[in-house]
């Protein structure tokens, strides 16, 4: 018996490995603040709800077209171009079971041995593993918080080779909350512009969740000239609190949405037809409690941010989008050897958050703050106590 050479490649998901421990402890009895995985604790609106529930009534319980439904990917069109400002034909969407299986699909078929994909460093965990399972070589560009977690366009352009095959961006950022502006993308795409070779995969599931004024700015929408190689991958998990519904949203060239379907219909076929339904009264129905959302997102965001900052030897910047911030414990880590000992003596103290070096960072913890100020200020009240 043996495994594949593929799968020795990679590491399981050390995000979902935290939720699940999470899960056993709590399903044991123990009393834990679960802040690791990255899932918003409000409901999911109840026209969603209700949308989900007509479905089951009306039947639609069938396989779909592999893609996804026509009717989601004209909603998944209006999304886009609403939204993010890409604006794509429907036959240029994809429906996929979350938007970690549009990333993978994408990777999967397009990636060859020996093909360098840039990754700006700390990176959302399933990046680099979905590259390595892929064949490709990982190349990651090293980013600092007195950078904002950004790269450079002279960064890229120094990093680039003629093996080059993508470059993946996530603004909002996960596990930082960097966030991009127009300006910086531009000169990323005028580097990318003397590349023609280079793929463009912009992650912008969080995009909803930013805390800065303006609009979003994403690739495609900025550089319209590079958009025949652009990704843009968003989803409902974050945005409309369905991270259990599994709906991933893409939209790029023809040519590589067809692959990813190739690809699909091989591995899952189409998304749950039940999520399907629910994610176009997501994507069609209201809107507007998003700002809602978003504020107090933020409002968590500065009681996490403060709380961190003030325990000795903690620090954290403010993150900009995405409910994450990445702490700064290097002055303990000494004491525990390295970071994933440090998140292994938080858990013991009642607190789940996931290691740095989980997501290619060094010497600190992710903290998602999509839970309630009370469970907040508690996490941080455990994680002083347990590092005093
Ligand atoms: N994206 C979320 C996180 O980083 C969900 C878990 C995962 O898929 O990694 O926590």
């Amino acid at each position: 018996m043996k495994l594949s050479q593929a799968l020795s490649r990679i590491a399981p998901s050390r995000t979902a490995a935290m939720m699940d421990r999470a899960f056993e402890l709590k399903a044991a009895g123990k009393d834990i603040v679960s802040l690791s995985v990255g899932e918003p604790d409000f409901a999911t609106p109840a026209h969603v709800i209700a949308a989900t529930k007509a479905a089951l009534d009306a039947g639609e319980t069938k396989y779909t077209a592999v893609s996804g439904t026509q009717r989601l990917r004209e909603a998944a069109a209006l999304h886009f171009a609403r939204d993010l400002g890409v604006v794509v034909p429907a036959s240029q969407t994809m429906v996929s079971a979350g938007g970690k299986q549009a990333i993978f699909h994408a990777l999967l078929a397009t990636i060859d041995p020996g093909d360098e994909v840039l990754i700006p460093a700390p990176w959302w965990v399933s990046y680099p593993e979905i590259v390595r399972f892929a064949g490709g070589t990982v190349v990651p560009l090293e980013t600092t918080p007195a950078g904002g977690y950004r790269i450079s366009a002279a960064q890229l352009e120094a990093a680039i080779t003629p093996k080059t095959s993508w470059l993946l961006l996530n603004s909002p950022g996960n596990p930082t909350g960097s966030v991009y502006s127009a300006e910086e993308l531009r000169a990323l795409g005028g580097v990318l512009a003397q590349h023609p070779q280079i793929m463009v995969m912009s992650d912008d599931i969080y995009a909803p969740l930013r805390y800065l004024p303006g609009r979003h700015a994403t690739i495609a929408a900025v550089c319209p000239e590079l958009a025949p190689r652009v990704l843009t991958v968003s989803g409902l998990s974050k945005s409309h609190a369905m991270t259990g519904f599994r709906i991933g949203l893409a939209a790029g060239p023809e040519w590589l949405i067809k692959a990813m379907g190739k690809l699909q219909s091989h591995s899952s076929g189409n998304p749950s037809s039940i999520s399907q339904a629910a994610a176009v009264a997501a994507l069609e129905g209201p809107q507007d409690f998003l700002v809602e959302w978003c504020a107090i997102m933020r409002r968590r965001r500065d009681r996490v941010v403060a709380g961190i900052n003030a325990i000795p030897g903690l620090s954290t910047p403010s993150p900009d989008g995405a409910f994450y911030c990445l702490v700064d414990a290097s002055t303990h880590i000494a004491r525990f050897g390295d970071d994933e000992a440090l998140c292994l003596h938080l858990l013991d103290h009642g607190v789940a958050v996931v290691a740095a070096s989980a997501f290619g960072g060094h010497d600190g913890f992710r903290i998602s703050f999509a839970a309630s100020e009370a469970q907040l200020d508690e996490a941080v009240h455990r994680i002083a106590g347990a590092l005093s």
